[in-house]
């Protein structure tokens, strides 16, 4: 058995020490006689296995007793229309900073339920910037403000919260979820799909403040946050498994000190890749410096011919899916939780090799 590096951007590679785990216990799950995919989400191992990962989601993330925790399906894709359904209750309005295609998407979709306004782009230089914010830009008469916490395609995030005047913040954290330490108490709904920092696609988790819960009426039931609120997230059957295996890394990450400690590794990463870029002469990062994001690193060489050579030799040498997002081209390694450090060196070793070869 060989193990590549993989920089997917999502769905992204897992700790190894989970998949061991979930292989140990797939026929036979704590002496239940069946895998955790047979069992009833009503049975009484199920029902353990759903209450820890919450309770250890909670404790990763320190999230205050007045707010829900969702497992939910259709992605992060079907938040952006849930978002403004559940929300627009007042003032049927909100305002929105565009940082990406992702953010492009939830505004399209908040569109069909209400008054968008974009307080503010950088798309005007393909976001590879983070806009600079203002609490006046948020002018009361608005149900809620929605961020883009951290930009997967263009490799930019936020690192500051933005004020906003106590109008509820929500934001799409799918791409930076679980990596660094957050105060979940500054949102008012924080949402990501799994895939990228958490465990397997088909689960999204949506963390809320019960305030937010249950103000509009005649929402389909599925896509109301209060009928999940209401059933613990077992109004129907959840994803079960993508359930399990989120729970299993919420352990590896409390095994492994929590956030905080997490949070150093990807540092460390980060640091080691933008260093390598900005001093290779060959390569170079495309999101403006101080907006760099620590999970998704977009970089070019400038000629797509030999960008071509770059990510075949690379997959060769064992180290995948370094293509850039079909919008920008060039490469971008996705460099999540699950992510060593070792990977890291390993890359940037590969990078200089390419680079002597090429120059
Ligand atoms: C991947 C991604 C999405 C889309 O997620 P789905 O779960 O596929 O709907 C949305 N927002 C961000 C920031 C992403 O990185």
């Amino acid at each position: 058995m060989s193990r590549v590096y993989n920089f997917s951007a999502g769905p992204a590679c897992l700790p190894v020490e989970v998949l061991q785990k979930a292989q140990e216990q797939m026929l036979d799950y704590q002496g239940t006689g069946m895998s955790v995919m047979e069992m009833s989400h009503r049975s009484k191992a199920y029902e353990e296995i759903i209450g820890a990962a919450e309770s250890n989601l909670r404790k990763l993330m320190n999230i205050p007793e007045n707010y829900k925790v969702l497992f939910l399906q259709g992605g992060a894709s079907l938040q952006f229309a849930m978002v403004p359904m559940n929300l627009l209750s007042k003032h049927k309005k909100a305002h929105y900073v565009n940082t990406g295609l992702w953010s492009k998407k939830a505004i399209k979709e908040a569109k069909r339920f209400g008054e968008v306004n974009v307080a503010a782009s950088s798309e005007d230089q393909t976001f590879s910037y983070i806009p600079k914010l203002s609490a006046d830009m948020f002018t009361p008469d608005a149900d809620y403000v929605h961020i883009t916490t951290n930009n997967t395609i263009y490799g930019t995030k936020f690192k500051e919260i933005p004020e906003t005047n106590g109008i509820p913040l929500v934001t799409d954290m799918s791409s930076c979820i679980l990596s660094e330490e957050v105060d979940v108490s500054k949102y008012g709904i924080i949402y990501a799909g799994a895939q990228k920092n958490i465990g397997p696609a088909g689960l999204t988790i949506v963390i809320i403040r019960d305030d937010l819960i249950g103000n509009v009426a005649e929402i389909p039931t599925m896509l109301d946050y209060k009928t999940h609120a209401d059933a613990g997230s077992m109004f129907n059957t959840p994803p079960t498994y993508a359930i399990y295996i989120a729970g299993l890394v919420f352990e590896w990450l409390l095994d492994l000190g929590g956030l905080g400690e997490i949070q150093k590794v990807n540092e460390r990463k980060a640091a080691i890749l933008y260093d390598y870029l900005d001093n290779s002469g060959f390569y170079k990062g495309t999101a403006r410096r101080e907006d760099r994001s620590l999970m998704n690193v977009p970089f070019v060489i400038g000629d797509p011919e030999m960008e071509k050579k770059f990510v075949a030799e690379a997959a060769a040498a064992g180290f995948v899916n370094l293509k850039g997002h079909r919008t920008v081209g060039g490469m971008r390694a996705s460099i999540y939780n699950a992510m060593p450090v070792e990977g890291i060196e390993k890359l940037t070793a590969f990078m200089e090799a390419f680079k002597k070869n090429n120059a």
